[in-house]
């Protein structure tokens, strides 16, 4: 079975297509910089021991239709084709950033679930609309194949009310909506899941701390399973530093901005979100400039590095508190899964708790899963990739399989 997996962005198409028997992705590739003057699309054909072919485009692509349909000929046509026809791909998955409170688990596409994707766009203006343009565009493109909705807030459905009000008036959430919804939870969930396997633990009785650092970045408490707090609240914006993205302020920033600078709610919006984090720290919000500048002696990089990995310690001891019992803590994502740098300092100094990195193992690169910890230490470190693709691909399967 071939499950194709689409991450549509305003102006981009990220995807992924599965053979599901050979449990593995046989193409990437992710079309970019759709509706300007010349697109660019990267095609990878990935061969059963690794090794990739690319293929790269520089065309115009006019709208997010033509770049799928692009995308479906190319890998039907030509020498790097791997399926005879569009036929053969079996369902089309889906990541949708935001399913408010109306979505649990991944679920079929159909008018009700497009109308309740709508309802949630005031949540996340910038994600839901480029979500949905993908799932129209894949319906008409095809038109047989099932097509499937992965949430990036689901597996935070969980999260019990203590942890997911904030505590302004109860209308705001009744009426408004207005609670923590976290995200990322398709990465949270891949990873707990692969860490229960690796421990040989049922996920059921597994309690572990997720950290996902990535450009967006979120630490996610799981408790026998389950998600039951998360850094991220009602909007990407909350919790750890980001690349762009400041995490945690004092909520009386934006009235002394106004008030101080005369900065407009648009203004405050665009520099939360888009110059603060290590952008705004260091000026590079790509983490191997910032580690490169640590090298070569900048102060300023180091001391946002030092924000960056105190944020992060701070959520580890307070979802400790919250889980009572932890069997591990998980690092995933580009900057998590490449940084033993960042690793270490967010680590250090919690051997008290039960937390002792082992240095050396942690600058190792393993294919898979590392566990970082010293033979000592109560709790396990692990780095575990994650791959919100292929947990789609699963999910996918699973439904249209039910
Ligand atoms: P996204 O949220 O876009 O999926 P990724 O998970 O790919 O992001 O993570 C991107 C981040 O990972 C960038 O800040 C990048 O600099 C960082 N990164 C990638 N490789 C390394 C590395 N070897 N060392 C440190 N940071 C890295």
């Amino acid at each position: 079975m071939k499950i194709l997996v689409i991450n549509t962005g305003s102006s981009s198409i990220k995807y992924q297509l599965f053979d599901m028997e050979g449990k593995r992705a046989i193409v990437n590739g992710l079309a970019e910089k759709i509706g300007e003057d010349i697109g660019e699309l990267t095609h990878k054909v990935i061969q059963a021991d690794g090794q990739t072919q690319k293929h790269e485009f520089h065309d115009k692509i006019a709208d997010h239709g033509k770049g799928l349909e692009k995308i479906v000929d190319l890998l039907t046509i030509g020498e790097q084709a791997v399926i005879k026809d569009k036929t053969e791909i079996s369902a089309v998955g889906h990541r949708v950033v935001h399913g408010g409170e109306a979505f649990q688990t991944p679920t079929i596409i159909d008018s009700k679930v497009i109308d309740a994707i709508k309802e949630n766009i005031p949540l996340a203006p910038l994600h839901n609309p480029p979500n949905l343009m993908g799932i129209e565009v894949a319906m008409s493109i095809f038109p047989d194949a099932p097509q499937i909705a992965v949430f990036d807030t689901a597996f935070h459905q969980t999260i019990p009310a203590h942890a997911f009000l904030y505590a302004l008036p109860y209308e705001l959430y009744t009426k408004d909506r207005v609670r923590r919804y976290g995200f990322h939870g398709t990465s949270h969930a891949f990873v707990a899941n692969r860490c229960a396997e690796y421990l040989k633990k049922p996920i059921s009785e597994l309690n572990v701390i997720t950290i996902h650092l990535g450009n967006g970045a979120s630490v996610t408490a799981v408790k026998n399973g389950q998600s039951v707090d998360t850094s991220m609240g009602m909007t990407p914006l909350e919790g750890l530093v980001m690349g762009t993205r400041s995490g945690d302020v004092d909520p009386a920033l934006p009235f002394y901005l106004t008030s101080h600078l005369e900065m407009s709610i648009n203004d405050i919006d665009s520099l939360m979100n888009k110059k603060c984090g290590m952008k705004g720290l260091c000026g590079s919000n790509d983490m191997r400039e910032v580690l490169e500048k640590i090298e070569s002696g900048d102060q300023q990089a180091k001391t946002a590095l030092d924000v960056y990995c105190y944020r992060i310690k701070k959520y580890i001891g307070a979802y400790y508190a919250v889980l009572g019992r932890l069997d591990a803590v998980v690092f995933t994502a580009g900057i998590g899964e490449n940084s033993p740098d960042i690793r270490e300092l967010a680590i250090a100094g919690l051997d008290h708790m039960g937390l002792s990195i082992d240095k050396q193992q942690n600058r190792k690169r393993i294919d898979g899963i590392n566990e970082i910890n010293t033979n000592d230490s109560k709790v396990k470190i692990l780095v575990v990739p994650t791959n919100e693709e292929l947990k789609i691909a699963r999910e996918t399967e699973r439904i249209i399989k039910a």
